[in-house]
Order: structure tokens, then C-alpha cells, then sequence
């Protein structure tokens, strides 16, 4: 078999923190890996709980495997991985681990063949990504609360709004006539024309979830998300089948399987998550099981860096793109990468647009990840000012230690935003756009 020649030699696994009093656990997980090529890759996994079982199943479990392997092989890799290692998982921790390293070995394989990574999945269809944005934590907030944070979004000029509920899931059905009230407010708010969307966050039981659908089909809502427990998935496909609205699922989905039977339950949306479960390679493969089935794939995504750009890559290369991209609420970790929102608005939609090079906006395109890049180099500063908590390396002699932690309680890179000042802002040319 011919390779490249190129070889995995040193993958490093670390956090970086987004605040100075960020808890390992409310930090971003990443995953470096280093050829000797002189090229490295990076990639972002699932941040939940820090994402520090997916990094840690990474140092001890997988990375040993792939140290001087030709990165290109990254499927047969991650597949291999995946199949040794299931039994840790399938779902959550162990995706999420793959999904970061599959992300870092496209980030490489762009690299060596000097290709943006949506060109090497065949192309752009698109070159301006609309946005909508998606705003948490509505089922704790009044009718009046939830309205002003939404009249805030719409500053953004976003294509959409999504309202999201958060409720908690230990309590189905908490407020149905309020979730339905709010519903009603915010479609007031905004008028009859505009794209909402209701993200019931699993808060319902199949009634109740069938109830708030209806008022919201009345209302003229666009899609209705994840409206019973995620794991109920016949129960998600009733809904769906009962309800006209548009009913979507899938970011607590971590398997092509587990896609392929939303889809046959008849979800007619799917929403897998490129951080969540495999990665571009994961995402690729969602997009045809959908594209087969006649069902709309709208990618998941809420984290403003690594994830956020292999996404975009994806939704750019994406035959069939039915909804804006996910864009999440401001926070500090988005401040420290990305404008929020981004800098376009000048058709009310295109905001994350692959574009001509940064500092050369209009006169020499080039097709480079330079946003990819930005985010890089981002997270590259973060980890190196000593925020980061660099866990683990692993290198060519297959044995992998403990590097000392790096994180500095109570400190923070001078380029990261403190709390309650202006964030820092990148270049409008080099933020959320694709290269
Ligand atoms: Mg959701």
C-alpha cells in the first residue's frame, strides 16, 4: 500500500479556558496532531463536562494507535478505533474523542494537499452561510425576559431565531400553557413573516409535545426541536409523524445508526453535532444517509472555534441546506474567537461566508482555511499564555505522559476577554468565514 510518507509522530490533548475562574469542566477540549512533516492539526471535541473524558480516552486509549500512522488513512484510522474501543461508548465520551481527532487529520490533510478542507469534500455550493441565532435559556425566563433577549438577537440581523427552553429534564411538561405563551409573545414580537424556531430541549412527554406542536404549527413556527427525551425514539417519530410542523432531532445522536433510526422513526430533520459524533467524516456520512432518505440534515453547533469552522466547511459543501447555520449565544468563549455577531449583515442573513483572503478582501481570493487558521492560532495563544491545561502528549516511542498543567488559576491570556469588558475582536475579514 502507498502512502504519503507522512507519519503521526506527537498528539497532544488540552483544555483552554475562556474565563479566569473557568472550572475544568466549562472549559474547550482539544486535540493537536503533529507529523513529521512538520505539519499539525487540530480538533475540537464535545465540550461537555470540559470534555475531559473524550481527551483522556484519546491519551490513554487511542492515541497510542495512531502514532506513526499516515494521517491521510484518517477513516480506516477512526473506524478502526471505533470498533476496538466501543465498548467505552459507543456514544458520548468515545465519539467525541473521535470526532476531535478526525476533525485535527482533515485540518492535516488540507495542510499537506494546500486545500481548503470544504474543497476536499468536493466543493463549496454555497459561499455565504446564513446565520440564526439560537438563544438559551428560555424556560427559566418571564414572557417579558424572554422577549428582550430576543429583541436583542435581532440586532445580529439573524436569518432566523431559535428559542431554546433548557428546561429541566427530570420534570416533563413543567409549564406547558407558559412555554406556549412565550411562543406566542415572540411570534408577536417579530411578526408573521419571520423564521422562528422551538427548541423544547427533550422538556415534554409525547402529549404535552404534541400540544405545544400544534400551537406552534398555528403559529407558523418553522421547526420544533427535540420535543420528547432524546432516547425515546419511536416516541420522537410519533411526534413527528402526528405533528405538520417540521420536527427535528439528532444532536444527542452519536452514531450513523442512531441517525439512521431517527430518520426511519420519521424524524424528518436531523441535527448531528460535528463535535459529538465523528467528526467531518461522521458529519459526510449523515449528509448522504439524509440526502438518501429525503430527510434535512441542519448541523448542530455550538462552539465558537474548531467546531464552529469544520461545520461550516460542511454546511458549505452540503448539497441540500434547508436552514441558516447555528449560531449560539454570545458568551465569553465565543468573544475570544469571534465577533458575535459576525460583521456581515448586508443582505439580513450572509453572515459566515467563505471569502477572498484576510487583508486582501476584494482583489485576491484564495481559498485558504484562514478563518480554520484564526481559530487556530487562537487557541494556540490561549494554550501557550498557560490557560490551558495541557494533560497529556503522546509521542512516536508510544509512550504517552503527564505534562505538568499549565493552568493558572485567576489568570488569563491578555487577548481573552475579562468579564464584563468589551471582547476582544478579530479582523472582520478573518471572522466566521470560511477559507
Ligand atoms: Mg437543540
Amino acid at each position: 500500500m502507498q502512502g504519503t510518507g507522512m507519519r503521526i509522530t506527537d498528539i497532544d490533548v488540552f483544555q483552554v479556558s475562556w474565563a479566569a475562574d473557568d472550572r475544568p469542566q466549562q472549559r474547550s477540549a482539544f486535540v493537536r496532531i503533529h507529523t513529521d512533516a512538520g505539519l499539525s492539526g487540530i480538533g475540537e471535541a464535545s465540550p461537555m463536562q470540559g470534555g475531559l473524558a473524550s481527551l483522556s480516552i484519546i491519551a490513554r486509549d487511542i492515541a497510542p494507535g495512531l502514532i506513526g500512522k499516515d494521517p491521510l488513512d484518517h477513516a480506516v484510522l477512526l473506524d478502526t478505533a471505533f470498533h476496538t474501543f466501543v465498548k467505552l461508548g459507543p456514544e458520548g465520551a468515545l465519539t467525541g474523542a473521535l470526532a476531535a481527532l478526525d476533525i485535527a487529520l482533515w485540518d492535516l490533510k488540507g495542510k499537506f494537499l494546500g486545500q481548503p478542507i470544504y474543497k476536499l469534500l468536493g466543493g463549496a455550493w454555497r459561499t455565504s452561510l446564513p446565520f440564526y441565532a439560537s438563544i438559551g435559556g428560555n424556560g427559566m425566563r418571564s414572557v417579558d425576559q424572554v422577549l428582550r433577549v430576543v429583541e436583542t438577537r435581532l440586532k445580529d440581523n439573524p436569518a432566523a431565531v431559535k428559542i431554546r427552553f433548557d428546561n429541566d429534564r427530570n420534570r416533563l411538561d413543567g409549564d406547558l400553557p407558559g412555554d406556549i405563551a412565550k411562543a406566542k409573545a415572540v411570534r408577536k414580537l417579530v411578526g408573521d413573516g419571520f423564521p422562528l424556531a422551538f427548541d423544547a430541549n427533550n422538556g415534554y412527554s409525547t402529549g404535552g409535545a404534541i400540544r405545544v406542536g400544534r400551537a406552534l404549527e398555528e403559529l407558523g413556527y418553522w421547526w420544533f426541536e427535540e420535543p420528547v427525551q432524546h432516547y425515546h425514539v419511536k416516541a420522537m417519530g410519533e411526534v413527528a409523524r402526528r405533528l405538520d410542523i417540521t420536527v427535528s432531532a439528532g444532536e444527542q445522536t452519536y452514531t450513523l445508526a442512531g441517525v439512521a433510526d431517527l430518520i426511519a422513526a420519521g424524524v424528518r430533520m436531523v441535527q448531528p453535532d460535528i463535535v459529538k459524533m465523528g467528526g467531518i467524516t461522521g458529519l459526510v456520512r449523515c449528509t448522504a444517509l439524509a440526502q438518501a432518505h429525503g430527510a434535512e440534515l441542519v448541523p448542530h453547533q455550538t462552539q465558537p472555534t474548531i467546531g464552529h469552522m469544520a461545520s461550516l466547511h460542511l454546511s458549505a459543501s452540503q448539497l441540500h441546506m434547508t436552514k441558516p447555520c447555528e449560531l449560539n449565544d454570545p458568551s465569553t468563549r465565543m468573544h475570544a474567537v469571534f465577533d458575535n455577531p459576525p460583521p456581515s449583515r448586508s443582505t439580513g442573513c450572509s453572515t459566515c461566508r467563505p471569502g477572498p483572503a484576510s487583508g486582501s478582501p476584494s482583489t485576491k481570493p484564495n481559498w485558504r482555511n484562514a478563518a480554520y487558521r484564526s481559530a487556530e492560532r487562537r487557541v494556540r495563544r490561549l494554550d501557550c499564555a498557560g490557560i490551558g491545561a495541557r494533560l497529556f502528549s503522546c509521542r512516536r516511542s508510544h509512550q504517552f505522559r503527564r505534562r505538568p498543567c499549565q493552568s493558572k488559576p485567576g489568570s488569563f491570556a491578555p487577548e481573552s476577554a475579562p468579564r464584563g469588558e468589551a471582547p476582544p475582536r478579530l479582523s472582520p475579514a478573518s471572522c466566521s468565514r470560511i477559507r
